[in-house]
Formats: C-alpha cells, structure tokens, sequence
C-alpha cells in the first residue's frame, strides 16, 4: 500500500537537498586539500583512541559541565532522531510502518529524546541570550539554528500526533499513551482543538470558500487531520534537508569537520615546526598569506564552532590586549573563503575611529583584580573590525585579484605579540583545534622576512646572540653564581671535568645563573642534591642559552644555533640524562631538540626531587607551619602534563598546608611570561598582578612555583599589589629545602 505522500515529488526535493549539501562540502574539502600537506594528517591508533573519547565522551566538553550536559544531549539525541526521521519519511512514502517502530521502548526513547532537545535547546538559549556568557558572541545566526533545531523537534512531535489521529486513537503496545506521551497529548490538544466550536467553523468556512459546499463538519475535521499530517510530514523533511544545506554553510559545519579533525590531531606533546632554514628556495619564512595555511590549519577553521571557550581561558584576551583566538580561526576562515573581501582593522581607516580607542574605552574598571575579563577583547573584536562592503572593492568582479596580508589585515602586530604561548587556548578547545601554530608563524614571518619584532624583543635577541644570555651581561659572568655558592655553602658544584661521568647533566639555565633570585633556587637545588646523594655536574663556562627566547620570538636562525652548538656540547659529552630548574628549557630539551637529532632523559627539578623523596634520599623534618597555593607552569603543566610532582613534594613536608587556586593544574592561568613576553613591556593590565591577586585570594602566605619566570612574575605582581611583607613567592625546591635543612639551615636565605 502507498503512503499519502507523492514520492516523487519527495524524492525529488530530497535528492535537491543531498545535492546541494554535496556540491558545498566538496567545495569545502576542495578549500582543505588546496593547503600544504605538512605530514600531520594521518591516521593513527593513538588519535582514534583519543578522537573516540573526545567525540563520544565529550572529554573536552565537560570542562564546562552544564554545556557539556546540553551538547551531549544534542549530540546523542541527534543520532537517536536519525532512526525516528527514517521511519517518519518511510511511513509518508510507504503507509506502513518500518519493523523498529512498533517497538515500545525505541517508541518510548524517540520521544522522550525529542523532549529532552527540546529542552537543551532551549537551556542552550538561555546561556547565550539569557545568562549572557562573555564568551558566546550574539546575535540573529546562532539563534536561528536553535530555533531551527526545535522547529525540527516540533515537527517531530506534530507529524506523530497528526498520524495517531489520522489513524484513530485505539492502537495499543508501542502507540499507546504510556510509550508515547508526548505525541499522544498532542493528538489529544489538537483534537480538543479541532473540535471546538469554532475551528469547527473555521475549518468549513475555509473548505467553504477554497473548496466547495460545506461537508458536515466531521467529516471536515478529518480531512484536516490528513492535511495536518502532510504538511507536517513536509515540513519535517524540508527542515531537515534545509538544516543539512545550512550545516555546511556556518559553524555547524563542525558536526563532520570536528570528529575528522580529532581524529588528524597530532597526541605527541605540542611542539614548533621546525623551519628548513637550508632551502634557498624559499621565498620567505613564516606565514603572511591564507595561502600559507596547511591542511590541518584549514580543517581547524572549519572545524571552529564558535563556543569562545579558547577565548574564555587566554590571558591576553582577558587582560584587554585584543587578541582572541576564536576571532582569529573566525577571521582566518572567512578570509579562505571570501578572498579580497576581507576584515579591516577599523584604525587603519581614515576617519575611523582607532580599534585600540574602543579597546581603551572598555577598560574592565568595574571588573575585580582577580578575575579575568574578555568583554573588551570581544567587544573590540567585534566593532574593531570590518567586513568590506563587496560594492566599494576596488576590484569588481567574480574573484577580486587583491589577496590580503594576514598581518595587518586579519591580525594586528600587537595581538601577535600579545600571546604568551600559554597554550590553554589548545588545551580547552572542544573540536581539538591547534591556535598557536597560525599564530606563531605569523610571528616568525615579521621576525625572518620582514625582520620587524618590538624594540624590546630586538635587544633581548642582540644580547642572546652577543652574550647568550637576555641581559647581554658578559659571558664570563655565567659561572660567577658558582663563586657565590662556594663563598656561601663551602664547596664546590662540579662541573663536568671535575665529574665527567655524571647520572645528571645540570642544566642551570641563564635565569639560575645570573638572577638574584632565580641564584637562591639554584643554590636550593644543589644542596639538595648533595644532599641525596645524587651524581651530577653542570657545563659552567660552556652552558649557552637553550634557545627557548629566540624561538618563541619568532628568531629560528638564532634558535638553531643556539641548539646546534648546545647538541655537539651534549654530544661531546656522552650526555644522557639533563635535570633542569626552567620548565621551558625542560620543553625544549625534551621535545623540540628531537628534531635536531638529541634525544636524552630529561627531567624537571620537581619530578627529579619527587623521585629522590619517594626513595627516601631526602627527609622533610623540619615543620614549615604555612599556607601555600601552587601556581602551575603553562610549560610544565599544559605542554608536558607535569602537575603531580610538585604536588607530592609539597605534600611531603610536615606541617605545609595547600591550597588550589580556582585556576590550577593544566587549567591554571598563565604567569605572562611565556613566549619571550618575560623581555617586554606589557601596557595596561598586566598578567602576573591578575594572577598574582588569584593567588592572594586563597589566602596563602606563599605563592610556591617552579619556574624562574613564574616566580619573578609572582615577586613581581606581590610588590605591585602592595603585598610582599605578608605574602612571599618561593620556588617549590626552595620550600623542599627550608624542611629539609630548617631555616637555618642556609639554603634559603
Ligand atoms: S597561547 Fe595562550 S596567549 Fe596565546 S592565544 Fe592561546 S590562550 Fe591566548
Ligand atoms: S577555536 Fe575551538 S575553543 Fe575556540 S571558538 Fe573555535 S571551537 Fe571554540
């Protein structure tokens, strides 16, 4: 028997529908495959594995639980619908129901998973336009798609309830009231309707006027009852079709782009590319054009739904410095798509008012030191920049010849200079996406091709390649730390001709070499290990800078010397195992020298001190009676998941109390110093006092870290905050020492 539907005309709209989405997506993937192949799109069983938990675990998601709970009820209920539209359209065809539909729980499931999107769309909503979350942009788009998804569920429900009356309320099993309530309510509300009086009326004044003389009314009702259905059934499948042509067309393009995109993502620790500086072939270095984007980097854009969680977490979005890395993929994405009908930064255009006036005039005064806010990073976003009108281009056509510069077209120097490389933007992004690498190779071409970089950045990168230290104090000086530490403690730290065979190479780093303060750790950490027991010797006069500054300033020609040279020291050596009191030298060592051909152990302070305490080579006696909150390094925690070992030393020490900032652990808040923004000036509200003032808040009487720069960055932001006497900052080995050699022991001073 036949459905009451004309099949082709349903065939025909359907198969308009798959083509159009099939003709956007080829266009799409076309834009993808049309970028560099860079050999980090491949499949392996690592990535599935972390994909599949990603995709169906909402891992990321649930960083956000309330969100996490609304996407996965979409996410889940979406693949449950897509049996319930298959029967829905099979029936309209057909008459007949498919077998799965007479069963009562997949009945009872499809309907209380309608309602359940119904309500999640709704409660998605109210985070947008009701709780107003900063991070969310606003506006008519993403409303159309949630009032897009609850039509469709609102079809769902009208199709079934229009069939229940079509057919007569008596069916049992799985078309009872109990195993469909909510089709059934609405069978029974619109009946109710239709039987009122004057839709009674209504109905045959309609059939009177449209059709012919008045059946009796009965009868009219019912021949409305099948319109009903028809119309419902149809409009069930042009939205859906509609919601398929759309998807492609905007962010929801991420319901196929972001399980691909997972499923690419590299899972080794994240490291820089490294640059064939040898190619004399090359043109330039770095990215300045959409062109430039590698496949991956093109699959991101797509991939980007626009939740604002990266921008949510970045600690120059969150202290007024522009740069937010969902415009970025956002800007990025159009300026793929649209060439020569791009952004323009509003300061740019002559009478425009400056897009850092608008950022300037959002100044969060009204914000609490302690808390982070984007609200004039996305509002400066937003009216900072405009799309150009397609009638005043220069270039009228089909495709205007004029490629923008990504720099000074997308992006502004200060936003690429603003980032810290802090990586949380990474860390929090649901559909896997990599932000810093675009951004990153924005910066190495300024610095490379065009040999632009701030005044301060230039001077620091002089005085690493003069003195190879960011000072530029003489390169003699490295070892004057050493004198002290003899002076001070009576003996000597060995160098490597004093102790050629050591377990572990000491990487001092230029901070712990010639850094009052980073010196006090230093002098810390070498007692502890002679205290353990431990073999070991650091280079000395032959310890260079590792490179981490040059790198993370774009400068890889500086970078790949400083590494080479370090490699043959290493090399020349034997070395096979390094410890080092700099998580970015940590980094460095361990993941980005790789690609240089050194592959050695390398071990944090913290995790080298957690081991020696485990194996009872060192004894915390001495009570240290404080409180202390840990602030997490962005190089040790996010980029190398190292948030236990200093936790367990800590935990080792009698009498010590912790407590966790809000921010901690992989999630914590950049210091500011990352990505060489230790050697530069930092206008406005700066990083270290908002996550200094986190700190306080706790209410701890020391702020313990595990890196030079952190701990300078916490000094710093005490003495701003006008907290130093109450309050101190001490590296976690310094903390170690004071319980293993008490007060007055001489390891900290
Ligand atoms: S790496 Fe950090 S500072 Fe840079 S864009 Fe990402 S979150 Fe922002
Ligand atoms: S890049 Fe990721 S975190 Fe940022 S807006 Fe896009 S999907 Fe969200």
């Amino acid at each position: 028997m036949g459905g009451s539907i004309n099949v082709w005309a349903a065939a025909a709209v359907t198969l308009c529908g798959l083509g159009t989405f099939a003709w956007i997506v080829a266009g799409k993937v076309r834009l993808i495959l049309e970028g560099a192949s860079s050999g980090e799109m491949r499949l392996e069983w690592r990535r599935a594995v972390n994909a599949a938990a990603q995709i169906f675990g909402h891992r990321r998601l649930f960083q956000d639980r309330r969100s996490g709970w609304m996407h996965l009820v979409i996410f889940y209920g979406f693949i449950m619908l897509q049996l319930g539209a298959l029967e829905i359209l099979w029936k309209g065809l057909r008459g007949t129901s498919m077998p799965l539909a007479d069963n009562a729980v997949f009945t009872m499931l499809q309907e209380t998973t309608v309602a359940l999107v119904l309500l999640a769309v709704v409660y998605a909503a109210f985070r947008r336009y009701g709780e107003k979350l900063p991070r969310l942009p606003k506006g008519w788009k993403p409303l159309l798609v949630l009032i897009w998804i609850g039509a469709l569920m609102l079809s769902v429900i009208f199709t079934l309830a229009f069939d229940k009356l079509r057919e007569g309320a008596s069916e049992s099993g799985a078309t009872s009231l109990q195993y469909t309530p909510i089709s059934s309510v609405a069978a029974e509300g619109i009946e109710k309707l239709a039987g009122a009086p004057s839709v009674v009326n209504a109905i045959s004044a309609v059939n009177a006027k449209f059709i012919g003389p008045p059946p009796p009314p009965l009868l009219a009702v019912k021949g409305w009852v099948q319109t009903g259905y028809e119309i419902s059934w149809w409009l069930h499948l042009l939205l859906l079709l509609g919601f398929l042509v759309y998807v492609p067309l905007s962010k929801h393009f991420h319901i196929f782009t972001a399980p691909v995109n997972w499923l690419l993502r590299p899972t080794g620790p994240p490291k820089l590319a490294k640059i064939n500086l040898e190619n004399e072939e090359a043109e330039k270095f770095g990215m300045n054009a959409i062109e430039d984007l590698t496949r991956k980097q093109r699959l991101d854009l797509f991939a980007c739904v626009e939740c604002g969680r990266c921008t949510d977490v970045c600690p120059a979005a969150g202290t007024d410095k522009g740069l937010s890395p969902m415009h970025l993929m956002i800007k990025l994405r159009d300026t793929l798509q649209r060439k020569g009908m791009e952004f323009k930064p509003a300061d740019t255009v002559a009478g425009e008012v400056s897009s850092y006036d608008v950022l300037r005039s959002h100044a969060p005064t009204a914000v609490s030191p302690n808390a982070t806010s984007i609200s004039s990073t996305m509002d400066w976003q937003t009216k900072g920049w405009m799309k150009r009108d397609a009638r005043t281009l220069e270039f009228p056509g089909e495709v205007p010849p004029h490629t923008p510069a990504l720099i000074g077209e997308v992006i502004t120097e200060k936003e690429l200079w603003a980032c810290t490389t802090c990586r949380h933007c990474e860390e929090r992004c649901p559909v896997g996406n990599l932000q810093l690498a675009p951004l990153m190779e924005m910066r190495r071409y300024l610095v490379l091709t065009e040999g632009k970089m701030p005044s301060e950045a230039r001077r620091t990168l002089q005085n690493i390649d003069r003195q190879s230290n960011p000072w530029g104090f003489p390169r003699q000086d490295r070892t004057a730390w050493m004198e002290e530490f003899t002076v001070v403690e009576g003996w000597n730290v060995p160098t490597l001709r004093d102790n050629p065979n050591p377990d572990w190479l000491w990487w001092v780093g230029s901070m712990g070499a010639y850094d009052s303060r980073a010196r006090r750790v230093t002098f810390a950490f070498a007692m502890l290990l002679r205290q353990a027991g431990v073999s070991f010797a650091v280079l000395g006069a032959e310890e260079r800078n590792s490179g981490d500054t040059p790198r993370r300033l774009g400068d890889e020609f500086l970078f790949q010397e400083l590494c080479r040279t370090n490699i043959a020291t290493f090399q020349n050596y034997g070395i096979k195992k390094i410890v080092t009191t700099c998580p970015h030298t940590y980094h460095l060592f361990r993941n980005e020298y790789t690609d240089f051909g050194f592959e050695a152990e390398v071990r944090h302070h913290t995790e080298l001190l957690a081991d020696l305490l485990e194996r009872k080579r060192l004894t915390p006696r001495h009570p240290v009676s404080r409180t202390l909150t840990l602030h997490d390094s962005c190089y040790l925690a996010r980029y190398n998941g190292v948030t236990e070992a200093p936790r367990a030393i800590l935990s080792a020490i009698p009498e010590l109390e912790t407590r966790e900032m809000e921010r901690s652990g992989k999630q914590g808040l950049c210091c500011g110093a990352g990505g060489g923004r230790m050697w530069m000036e930092e206008p406005g509200r700066r990083v270290n006092e908002v996550r200094t003032a986190q700190a306080l808040a706790t209410g701890a009487q020391m702020i313990g870290s595990a890196c030079p720069y952190c701990l300078t960055m916490m000094e710093e932001g005490l003495r701003k905050l006008g907290a130093e006497e109450r309050t101190g900052a001490l590296d976690v080995a310094e903390v170690l020492a004071l319980s293993v050699f008490g007060a007055a022991g001489g390891a900290v001073s």
